[in-house]
């Protein structure tokens, strides 16, 4: 494919290594052109819940592409919309009542920065700044990219971006000593900005950041950033993009938190990991704040194929999956902990091992600098990919986070594979 037109996301296309073609999915499973099989350990980019190819979203997306593939959504509604934005309030904290539907986790990241600024706006106060955190990840549209100043690749656009209050973030790991100090520290210099400035609100990827370096934080900082948010009159504003439907082993983190936010994004896990997808949904006084006689007080967002019903189908196929089988989310922590311990405590090249549901972390040793452009993780890749699976070390952290249909049989080969890899390293 040396003469394919295509650039790649993510990809510095002079280095990369050639793309492997994909002739189909099944499971955990994708099968290459040349027939090798190759274990999807990270469900594609983070979406792929049910495996690949799953027969009832498959039946899902015909018999909707049967009826109506797509219609304008303002002045108009159907049914799958209607379905899935029911259907996922009843799984969300019940202060969350307003669904905006928009099309993958920028957007929707987007949607809840625009929508939490007017929100004041509409109020009559001038907000102007943004809590966020070191290392948080938002997506790549500017607004995201700037309420994700904290993490590594933005460099080149920082005279685009907004400012933002920018605080640490009390990552954590099994054996951590220093998990109250560092929760202590964040909340203080979080208070400070609360005092001195005109905060918007908090923006955060609740108890996992996932293009960090799956860096996880403890429910109880949630729990005291609810406090302080309410304490300061300030939104609390969950980034679930990654973390929702099912992978911290909870359907959603607020939930495995005890935590209700303001407003919540989700997308990834959404549409079962069929077609791009995303809400941002709100509580009930975010949306009256809206809802007025005045024209300019609305909310003025939309994309072309906001609420897309292909998507909305699969979409409601996928809740209804995740409501039928939740020990499929609900096994992987012990899974996890338990292959950790057979496995890789013990391999000398690793350390700091953390598991928030369906995905495990840790950091491998080198003599580089930590991060995202350490040089282990495209060798790493390339050798997992000989051996038949798809990892993708974020820079030197390794992270496992497997479609909910991957069997214990299956993720014990993931285990051994990283055991054996790394000893030949
Ligand atoms: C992936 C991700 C996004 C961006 O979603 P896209 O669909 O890639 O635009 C936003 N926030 C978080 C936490 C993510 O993991």
């Amino acid at each position: 494919m040396a003469d394919s037109p295509i650039w790649r996301p993510f990809t510095q296309m002079k280095t990369t290594p050639e793309p492997l073609k994909v002739k189909r999915g099944e499971g955990v499973w994708l099968e290459l052109e040349d027939d090798r099989r190759i274990l999807d350990c990270i469900s594609s980019w983070w979406v792929t819940i049910h495996g690949h190819a799953h027969p009832k979203l498959a039946e899902a997306l015909y018999q909707q592409a049967n009826n109506l593939e797509h219609v304008i959504f303002a002045g108009f509604t159907h049914e799958p919309a209607e379905q899935l934005a029911r259907k996922l309030l009843k799984h969300l904290p019940p202060q969350l009542t307003r669904v905006f539907f928009s099309d993958n986790g920028s957007t929707a990241v987007e949607v809840a920065l625009k929508m939490a600024y007017q929100y004041w706006r509409n109020l009559g106060e001038e907000r102007t700044t943004f809590i966020t955190f070191d290392g948080g990840y938002h997506g790549d549209t500017i607004g995201a990219m700037s309420v994700g100043a904290g993490s590594t690749w933005w460099q080149k656009f920082r005279s685009l971006m907004f400012e933002t209050a920018l605080v640490p973030f009390p990552e954590t790991y099994d054996g951590d000593l220093e998990v109250d100090r560092k929760e202590a520290e964040a909340l203080a210099a979080i208070e400070q900005f609360l005092k001195q400035q005109t905060i918007i609100g908090i923006f955060i990827e609740p108890l996992v950041q996932g293009a960090a370096g799956m860096r996880m934080c403890r429910p109880q900082f949630l729990q005291a950033l609810r406090k302080l948010a309410d304490q300061y009159n300030v939104l609390l504003i969950y980034d679930e993009v990654m973390t929702g439907f099912g992978r911290t082993g909870e359907l959603f983190a607020c939930l495995k938190s005890s935590t209700a936010p303001d407003i919540i994004c989700l997308s990834k896990g959404l549409s079962g990991g069929c077609l791009p997808l995303s809400v941002t949904v709100a509580t009930e006084a975010i949306y009256q704040a809206f809802y007025q006689d005045d024209p300019t007080q609305a909310f003025y967002h939309g994309h072309s194929y906001t609420g897309n019903p292909l998507a909305c189908a699969t979409g409601v196929v996928s809740l209804e999956l995740l409501e039928q089988n939740p020990d499929g989310y609900q096994k992987l922590e012990s899974l996890h902990w338990k292959f950790l311990d057979r496995y890789l405590f013990s391999n000398p090249r690793l350390k700091q091992f953390r598991v928030c549901g369906t995905i495990a972390a840790m950091e491998v040793k080198t003599e580089e600098q930590s991060g995202y452009f350490n040089a282990i993780a495209p060798l790493l890749k390339a050798k997992f990919l000989e051996s038949g699976f798809l990892l993708r070390p974020l820079g030197d952290t390794l992270y496992i986070m497997p479609p909910y249909c991957i069997t214990a049989d299956e993720l014990e080969t993931v285990y051994q594979v990283i055991d054996r890899t790394l000893k030949n390293l």
